[in-house]
């Protein structure tokens, strides 16, 4: 399997900055380790791929760093020309790996899963919204009939993705997300599953399982893109879910057995994860990865 990657475009930030940047290297050393498992760089995402999902306008303030310091903010990243490369080869990843999975079956990326980016605006750690991109370019560069399912399963609702395609029926926006959690304002997806603090194991599978049946009567597939965040995960800062580690390796089965038995192909991206240790969070992220690596081969 081939999982792309982009934490050596790093991004400066203040010291003690809240955003766990180190994350991302620890987990590529880590899963460097596997068998089966081909790490390769990130290309940028181009800026016509970029403007499949959004602003033109908001492209340029991007490139040229004419953010205002409250747009700053929300992204809660101070602009630099190394956001701006590290935003574009994050994006690039999920394609790079989304055009793998058309061949491959299965491909991911150490890092993604930007949901909160709008159109026209970044926000939560998020520039470029890598999801409705990709969705796009497969669209654009591969098939113009496909019809894609983003299923957005970080704890935090996928707002920016549903606003950004609330108008397109040919990808489906599934977002199993904390009811009581950022963002306080959702957006309409074509699902949304809203959990109750606390929530377990056993509700959330049962929550998934049943979307899944849901998007199978309503929509039909022909390739999924999947976020795969840890923050569900009880050991979060910030997720006030409960799942354990066996449950968040059920939630990934649950999705890639669901593309499998399809023979839909499946590209995924890490997402959040703010784990109390950052072990923790890196631990959800690598088995995120062997799950996966189990079900290519079957592919
Ligand atoms: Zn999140």
């Amino acid at each position: 399997m081939k999982a792309f990657y982009s934490d050596h475009f790093v991004l400066p930030l203040p010291s003690g900055h809240r955003f766990p940047m180190e994350k991302y290297s620890r987990l590529r050393e880590l899963v460097g380790t596997l068998p089966h498992l081909e790490l390769l760089e990130a290309p940028p995402a181009s800026d016509t791929q970029i403007l499949y999902a959004h602003d033109p306008h908001y492209l340029l303030k991007v490139i040229k760093g004419n953010l205002s310091a409250d747009e700053q903010k929300e992204i809660g990243f101070p602009w630099t020309e190394k956001m701006v490369e590290r935003s574009r080869r994050s994006a690039g990843a999920t394609i790079a790996a989304a055009k793998t999975a058309t061949r491959e079956g299965i491909s991911g990326n150490l890092a993604g899963g930007t949901h909160h980016a709008y159109r026209n605006l970044g926000s939560g750690f998020c520039v470029f919204n890598d999801s409705a991109i990709t969705a796009r370019v497969l669209q654009k560069e591969i098939n113009p009939k496909l019809k894609v399912a983003i299923i957005d399963l970080d704890v935090h609702q996928g707002n920016g993705t549903a606003s950004i395609l609330q108008h397109d029926a040919s990808i489906f926006t599934l977002s199993i997300h904390g009811e009581n959690n950022f963002p306080f304002k959702k957006e309409s997806s074509n699902l949304d599953i809203g959990l109750p603090d606390g929530c377990d194991d056993q509700t959330y599978l049962q929550s998934l399982s049943q979307s899944l049946d849901q998007l199978d009567d309503r929509f039909h597939p022909d390739f999924v893109i999947y976020l795969a965040g840890a923050d569900p995960h009880e050991g979060d800062r910030l997720g006030r879910l409960k799942l354990s580690n066996d449950g968040m390796r059920l939630r990934d089965a649950a999705v890639f057995e669901y593309a499998l038995d399809r023979q839909i192909p499946v590209a995924f991206s890490m997402a959040g994860g703010y784990g109390k240790e950052i072990e923790s969070t890196i631990a959800i992220h690598f088995q995120t990865i062997q799950t996966a690596l189990q079900f290519q081969q079957r592919y």
